[in-house]
């Protein structure tokens, strides 16, 4: 099978670490647009730039990231896609742009979600992800794959996390519900360790 997968989840489902390892398994592009407008936060546009509606955990205009995702799927055989679509309207349009061969919506609870996103810390060298209590780093502060600082996101207290979250319940749960009406989504449950879950997406796209 070709491999052109969607991640769906709410934000700390684990869709990052997740599509990080989809792709290196299979060898393909990750496609995420929160890594994409977090390097370009300050880019101007017609709408102002992402930093402010990032900050606010508000979704940065459809328009600014339907075009990053059509740039980035142009050059892609296979992709794992993380972090879009997040309403319905890049949905439809996504749609217009590629077929997906799966759509995978990894299951989380609420409370958990909320302790995964503030205790998360990632590596502002390479990017690498921890969590204070369920993935400490050797040494508190220091990257253990490349001695880098680790920082915590400005969107990952817990005020603009529990917003980030509603956002979500708002605009992205209608698209895991099309995805589902369409018969194409298959679920995942997200509470476990990254390999076991890791594994059990595996399973299910060997289906
Ligand atoms: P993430 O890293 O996926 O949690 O995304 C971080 C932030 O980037 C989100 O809270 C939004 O402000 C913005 N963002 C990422 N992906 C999208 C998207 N598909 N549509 C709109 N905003 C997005």
């Amino acid at each position: 099978m070709s491999h052109r997968i969607l991640l769906l989840g709410a934000p700390g489902a684990g869709k990052g670490t997740q599509s990080k390892r989809l792709a290196d398994e299979y060898g393909v592009e990750h496609v995420t647009t929160g890594d994409a407008l977090r390097a370009n936060k300050d880019m101007e546009t017609e709408y102002g730039t992402p930093r402010s509606f990032m900050e606010a955990g508000d979704l940065v205009p459809d328009p600014v990231v339907n075009e990053i995702v059509e740039a980035a799927l142009a050059d892609a055989d296979g992709f794992v896609l993380d972090g879009y679509p997040r309403n319905l309207e890049q949905a439809e349009f996504l749609s217009e742009i590629t077929d997906l061969d799966a759509v995978v919506f990894l299951d989380v609870d609420d409370e958990v979600l909320v302790d995964r996103l503030t205790g998360r810390r990632v590596c502002d060298e390479c990017g690498a992800n921890y969590h204070v209590d369920f993935q400490p780093p050797a040494e508190a502060g220091v990257c253990d794959e490349c001695g880098g600082e680790l920082i915590q996101r400005e969107d990952d207290t817990e005020e603009t996390a529990r917003e980030r979250l509603q956002v979500f319940y708002d605009n992205t749960e209608p698209v895991i519900e099309h995805f589902r009406d369409e018969g194409d989504l298959v679920e995942v449950d997200g509470e476990a360790t990254p390999d076991e879950v890791f594994a059990r997406i595996g399973d299910v796209l060997a289906e």
